[in-house]
């Protein structure tokens, strides 16, 4: 990767300086163009006739003291990153800086600087990746660019509209709430390129099925909402639901396959069940949700008495409370394959909730209100050891080798008792605890960065491994990553997903790894789906791979299939 830079350096001591610029001279595979200024005043005025890809400062400069520095540069040139070099005694405030959008911070001992130059190709690639995003976003503000629907800020304009007209005269307005019966079924088999065709199906015919003057928005997955503006009475909204049921009658075709459907439905009627956009949007959705649970393809009209919030919530609980007493919750497991003998030598423990009604609801959909409610505490523990348990049973099975992952959960690194009970979890897998590794995401890990590290430092003494998970998607400050005792980068899907698509990408990607490497991380690469996709990064030295390609999660017996005859092609 070849880099032209212009850097702004803002150093005030010169030997400081000196030793930054040789640094960044000695780089082989970038050349910088340095300019040095020595104060804030300075600095800004260059900045007014320069356009620098980074700025690396010093925060303490004769014209300015501390996070002033930092935030003085950043309120004038908020989309150039910024890199803190600071002392040591200053660390703390390089820190905070950071937590304020500072790309990163160095300590100006030999060993800080030296990764100086993988810093900056990291801020520049971090950089454009943001402002495609930007890009992106700003062409996605209105629209859904899958099925070309408007999205739900132009709903949520246009149901504003509607109400502030009605407001004025006798009519009504009302929203429906429409989920598709078992999609997720139809994503997990026919896969996700056959999940959108039938969305942007299914899109094309609710849309015929009704009168033009409707607003009709993707407003999840495989959910639409839908607007009528003006209704003068609640049998037009039912009427309304009726046709929508009549163009779900006849099967869909997607991939030579017939797909029969069915679909919830759920209304709610201004001004009865609610005067604005959010709670008439939200009570049709609360409907919709009480149609599915009573029978599928079925509609349900929202009344406030019906089902107030807390009855909502109670209900969700305690059909996961019961879950976990019911044994309804099962654990699966995905490959890691390491990229340079191609075998697997791990795997991933992911929770899925077995649904009597609604099939597999993935962990993204119930460990949040898990976490909410102190319940993502018993449901970590049986996980933990019905894992554990596998492990011990692959160990029986002769795969003794294999590393088992977990995550962790934000509030179990929260509460000494819990932190307690995860001790205690690990000390009973006895040697077994060398081959765990616990995973946590980033945003976990910066809510209290010295209790977290300590608590770490505790678990990683017993023998077990740390591992970041998701990365990329938080803080993505490495260096300031060298505060935890981590053992293992899992670079989040989101970055794999464009490898061969996106240049930026690929560079993070590329940083990533290197800079994990001087840091003598291991790197995962998450949600690999392509044979080009693993081709890329085992050119980068990327360690392990985590994805599709090798294998969805699966249940514990296919997944030992998959350990006879784990080979790379
Ligand atoms: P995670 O730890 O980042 O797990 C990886 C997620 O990516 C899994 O989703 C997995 O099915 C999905 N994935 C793997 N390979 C691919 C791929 O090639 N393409 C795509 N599109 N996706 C892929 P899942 O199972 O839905 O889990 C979601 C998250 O739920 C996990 O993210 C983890 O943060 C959390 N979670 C899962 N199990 C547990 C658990 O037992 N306890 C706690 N606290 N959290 C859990
Ligand atoms: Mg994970
Ligand atoms: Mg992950």
């Amino acid at each position: 990767m070849n880099l032209s830079l212009l850097i702004l350096l803002i150093e005030d001591d010169p030997e400081d300086a000196h030793i930054i610029q040789r640094i960044l001279k000695a780089e082989k595979n970038a050349s910088y163009d340095i300019q040095t200024v020595h104060s804030l005043k300075a600095a800004q005025e260059l900045l007014k006739t320069k356009d620098v890809d980074v700025i690396i400062t010093d925060l303490n400069l004769p014209d300015s003291k501390g996070l002033n520095t930092f935030c003085e540069l950043q309120s004038l040139f908020p989309k150039t990153p910024i890199v803190i070099v600071s002392h040591l005694v200053d660390e703390e405030m390089a820190l905070e800086a950071v937590r304020k959008g500072a790309q990163d911070y160095l300590l100006k001992d030999l060993r800080g600087l030296e990764i100086l130059p993988r810093v900056l190709r990291y801020a520049i690639g971090r950089k454009k990746y943001q402002e495609n995003l930007r890009q992106h976003i700003n062409y996605l503000e209105y629209y859904d660019s899958l099925t070309g629907l408007p999205n739900r800020v132009l709903f949520v304009d246009r149901l504003n509209q509607a109400v502030t007209q009605a407001r004025g005269s006798n009519h009504l307005v009302s929203v429906i709430s429409i989920d598709l019966d078992n999609f997720k079924r139809i994503n997990d088999t026919l896969g996700h390129g056959a999940g959108d065709d039938l969305l942007k199906i299914t899109a094309r015919r609710i849309a015929k099925s009704l009168p033009e003057t409707c607003t009709i928005t993707r407003i999840s997955g495989d959910g639409f909402i839908i607007l009528l503006s003006v209704v003068q009475h609640t049998h037009e909204a039912v009427e309304t639901a009726d046709k929508i049921f009549s163009s779900f009658k006849d099967p869909f075709y997607v991939n030579d396959r017939e797909i029969v459907m069915g679909v919830s439905m759920g209304i709610s009627i201004y001004p009865d069940d609610g005067e604005d956009a959010e709670s008439l949007m939200k009570n049709a959705d609360t409907a919709m949700h009480r149609a599915k649970q009573a029978s599928h393809n079925s509609c349900q009209l929202y009344s406030s008495s019906m089902n107030s919030k807390a009855l909502e919530r109670l209900g969700l609980e305690n059909s996961l409370r019961h879950a976990l007493q019911e044994g309804r919750l099962v654990v699966h497991y995905q490959p890691q394959t390491d990229l340079k003998t191609g075998r697997i030598t791990g795997a991933e423990a992911l929770v899925r909730w077995n649904h009597p009604e609604l099939g597999l609801i993935a962990p993204m959909e119930f460990i949040p209100l898990a976490e909410e409610i102190g319940l993502v505490v018993p449901i970590n523990e049986w996980v933990f050891e019905t894992a554990v348990g596998q492990m011990k049973t692959w160990t029986q099975e002769g795969f003794g080798h294999l590393c088992l992952s977990l995550n962790i959960s934000g509030p179990q690194l929260e509460e000494e008792l819990l932190i307690k009970q995860l001790k205690s979890l690990l000390a009973k897998t006895r040697e077994d605890v060398k081959k765990i590794q616990l995973e946590l995401s980033e945003h976990v890990l910066m809510k209290r960065p010295n209790m977290i590290s300590k608590t770490l430092r505790e678990f990683k003494a017993m023998g077990a491994k740390i591992a970041i998970d998701d990365f990329g998607t938080g803080y993505s400050s490495l260096s300031h990553l060298k505060r935890f005792p981590l053992d293992i980068i899992k670079i989040d899907r989101l970055f794999v997903r464009q490898l061969t698509r996106n240049a930026d990408d690929a560079a993070i990607v590329t940083a990533i790894i290197a800079m994990a490497h001087s840091l003598n991380l291991e790197v995962i690469a998450e949600g690999v789906e392509t044979y080009e996709q693993l081709e890329i990064l085992r050119n980068y030295q990327c360690d392990k791979i985590q994805g599709y390609f090798i294998s969805r999660p699966v249940p514990a017996d296919e997944f030992m299939k998959l350990l006879k005859k784990s080979a790379l092609p």
